[in-house]
């Protein structure tokens, strides 16, 4: 998350739609959608997709925490546990675009999905420990 998000006008109670999510937190819906791959609950059944205002709460307040929370190279912040996971079953996709990866896994406790920014330069390191599907985009 490089822009902070706003939690100040989110209510609740309400649900919103990605675009009012992201327009009431203060960024993109992409960054929405995103956040709602990385384990931000969406309303299971409702189209489009709704989002309740104390989730899209809890998740910017534990987007904050998992920065405070050191991750080691080959684990990774659950949003959902709010702990430092390992990733289920050793497995990880990682997608390379230029010299940035994106490491991405399932929690091991709660299956929720996981990601993390690493440096294409430690992908070997982390190969070492886990088992690393590797895209190049
Ligand atoms: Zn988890």
């Amino acid at each position: 998350m490089p822009k902070q998000a706003r939690l100040s006008g989110i209510k609740a109670f309400r649900c919103y739609t990605i675009e009012e999510a992201a327009e009431v937190s203060g960024v993109s819906p992409r960054t929405i959608r995103n956040w709602a791959a990385g384990g931000l609950r969406v309303m299971d059944g409702t189209r489009p997709s709704l989002i309740r205002g104390d989730d899209l709460r809890d998740f910017i307040k534990s987007a904050r925490d998992s920065r405070k929370v050191k991750t080691r190279i080959d684990t990774f912040y659950c949003f959902r546990c709010r702990k430092e996971r390992r990733a289920a079953e050793g497995l990880a996709d990682c997608e390379v675009k230029a010299n940035r990866a994106t490491l991405t896994a399932l929690c091991e406790v709660c299956e929720t999905v996981v990601s993390k920014p690493v440096a294409v330069a430690r992908i070997p390191e982390i190969a070492r420990t886990l088992d690393v599907k590797i895209t190049r985009l």
